[in-house]
């Protein structure tokens, strides 16, 4: 299936993708329920089970997932929030607690005593038979003379106690230096089928399994949605491949789906089609070709290894293209 340029109707354009085909089919029949962001080791978050279904790369798996959100396809939700890099939005640090009366960055940790008569602040581990190392008096009794501050952080440098140092991070991309008051924050998004779009999802979902099985019984192995490379370097993707045990024969289905009559910009599809060496090409238009159209693509209807085929409904292309291949299967003309 192909992209058409000139489609003014975004979902239609991305509805007619495989490899977006591919994963609203795993939404609709439940196998896949909520698409989650994972953050990988180079701490580039991705959707690994999107990106196997569709075989696409990280950038173009997200472009996708928010294509499909921005056409209220997908639902998205809010997963992860994370703090990013202002400067080159990697969300991997080291972070360094920072003085905030004098910007060292020797802090140590640990658990406090104050006493209250003096207003001394220790390390409870620094305070024997709760002597204080100040004033010398004993602390008696919590709360009354001495109370537990908690946690906090002593600075090496200027000996000052606080309760909030400050967090300075530093990127580990690009080792960017900020604090986290100077970060930005990044949502990260879960995606889920939106249940209302069912029905429309199902007029462009088309269900070649019977197809694939009866090119699989025939020993041919078969891949769909297949990325292929053409003859002239460019790499198409196809709405289905198959390919005999000896590579000789190729087969490629290709469908195009569209609300209304198919017009000739139609055509870019037989080139892509022409493109990649077959034994039979099998090109299908849901629910048809314009006049103009048609007309245009009855010289290309005569070349003996291209079949186009027209389908009024989505439900019938699995046994008009098993109608197509039968001939072919059992006749086997030579590979042009
Ligand atoms: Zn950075
Ligand atoms: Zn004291
Ligand atoms: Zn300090």
């Amino acid at each position: 299936m192909e992209v058409l340029e000139n489609e003014k109707i975004p979902s239609i354009r991305l509805l007619n993708r495989s490899d977006v085909q591919a994963l609203l089919k795993a939404f609709m029949n439940g196998s896949i329920s909520v698409l989650k962001p994972v953050i990988g080791q180079n701490g580039d978050f991705t959707y690994p089970e999107a990106e196997k279904i569709m075989g696409t790369s990280t950038r173009v798996t997200r472009e996708i997932l928010e294509a499909l959100a921005g056409e209220e396809i997908l639902f998205y939700h809010v997963s992860v929030v994370s703090i990013v890099c202002p400067y080159c939005g990697d969300n991997r640090f080291v972070i360094q607690l920072v003085c905030p009366h004098c910007g060292s960055t020797k802090l140590k940790i640990g658990t406090t005593i104050e006493h209250l008569e003096c207003g001394h602040v220790d390390f409870e581990e620094n305070i024997r038979n709760m002597i204080c190392p100040k004033c010398r008096k004993r602390m008696r009794a919590l709360g009354i003379d001495y109370r537990k501050p908690g946690v906090m952080y002593k600075c090496v440098s200027c000996k000052e106690f606080t309760g909030e140092p400050r967090k300075k991070y530093a990127c580990l991309r690009e080792k960017h230096v900020f604090y986290e008051d100077e970060s930005i924050s990044r949502e990260l998004y879960s995606y889920t089928l939106n249940p209302k779009k069912k029905d429309f999802i199902g007029k462009f979902i088309i269900d070649l399994n019977p197809v694939v099985e009866a090119l699989k019984s025939r020993g041919l192995m078969v891949r769909t949605p297949a990325k292929i490379r053409g003859k002239s370097g460019v790499e198409h993707t196809f709405t289905l491949f198959a390919s005999g045990g000896n590579g000789g024969d190729v087969i490629i289905v290709d469908v195009l789906v569209n609300d209304k009559p198919i017009d000739d910009s139609a055509l870019s599809l037989i080139f892509k089609a022409l493109d990649v060496n077959a034994s039979r090409r099998v090109m299908v238009f849901i629910p048809g070709l314009t006049d103009k159209a048609r007309t245009l693509f009855d010289y290309y209807r005569v070349l003996p290894n291209m079949s186009i085929v027209e389908c009024k409904n989505i439900n019938d292309v699995g046994s008009m293209v098993l109608n197509v291949l039968n001939n072919f299967v059992e006749v086997r003309p030579r590979t042009i």
